[in-house]
């Protein structure tokens, strides 16, 4: 039976399924680690499928079959726990009948591979190991790749780790995960809006993530990637600070809140 498209008029929209990160979210879930999925002029993209990606795309009533691609920042496994899952789903197109569906692209950094395993690695049109600073074409949007970043110091040259912009023809925006600061981190990106992972509150966390905002100066940040120590922390004291230190208009994202991408404002 092919069931009804329940699927919610996201275009344009971004939902945060998940605002949570880290090993301590992964085991806490104060804040989902699911990741979030994007509707840019159409096309359906999902970024960091976590645990409990599937459970609450479906929960949103979102249909994964919709999805055109797959975009992995790297290999932790509150970024990457549900891929195989999602690849799955989207392939058997269990929502709308079919199945060998192919219409679809992954893109990871290289080391992400190995996690995909040999059966689900068959079944996406194309798996796409990213490089730094590259622009690949999906149907009508580009996405381009930041450097090769760094998540904190001790994975230096241990982990691939990629933000990417994706651009139509009217929108874009630039998903930054995690990282300590490197010299021009974008390359050539500039995207007015930074959908931006945040480290722990403080030390050198904290100082990082204002030099990686005052180096990529965009107009508005929307904050993600909770882990238990900044919601110890506090949020707001955080969002205020990093406002102060950065003069750059921050919302901090909470699950289940969807930004409109024309209009620049949350709606939930
Ligand atoms: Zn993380």
């Amino acid at each position: 039976m092919i069931l009804k498209n329940k699927m919610r008029n996201l275009r344009n929209k971004i939902i945060f399924l998940g605002t949570g990160g880290g090993g301590s979210m992964v085991s806490l879930q104060k804040r989902s680690t699911a990741g979030f999925w994007a509707n840019v002029e159409g096309i359906n993209l999902y970024f960091d499928p976590g645990p409990g990606a599937m459970w609450h795309i479906r929960q949103a009533k979102l249909v994964p079959d919709d999805l055109q691609a797959i975009l992995i920042s790297h290999k932790h496994v509150d970024h990457a726990t549900d891929l195989n899952a999602l690849i799955e789903s989207i392939h058997y197109q269990m929502t709308r009948g079919g199945w060998n569906y192919k219409d679809y692209k992954v893109f990871i950094p290289p080391d992400v591979y190995g996690l995909i395993s040999e059966h689900h690695q068959k079944m996406p049109g194309q798996i796409i190991k990213v490089k730094a600073e590259r622009e690949y074409k999906l149907k009508h949007l580009k996405i381009t790749t930041t450097k090769n970043l760094i998540e904190k110091p001790y994975y230096k040259n241990r982990l691939d780790e990629f933000g990417y912009q994706v651009k139509g023809k009217k929108i874009d925006f630039l998903y930054l995960p995690e990282t300590f600061y490197k010299k021009d981190l974008a390359g050539n990106i500039k995207s007015k809006l930074l959908i931006l992972n945040m480290m722990k509150a403080t030390g050198d966390y904290y100082l990082n993530t204002v030099k990686v905002i005052k180096e990529l100066s965009p107009q508005l940040i929307l904050l993600r990637h909770w882990v238990r120590r900044t919601l110890v922390y506090g949020v707001k004291k955080l969002v205020d600070k990093l406002q102060k230190d950065t003069k750059i208009k921050i919302i901090p994202l909470k699950d289940g809140d969807v930004f409109n991408l024309r209009t620049k404002t949350l709606e939930s």
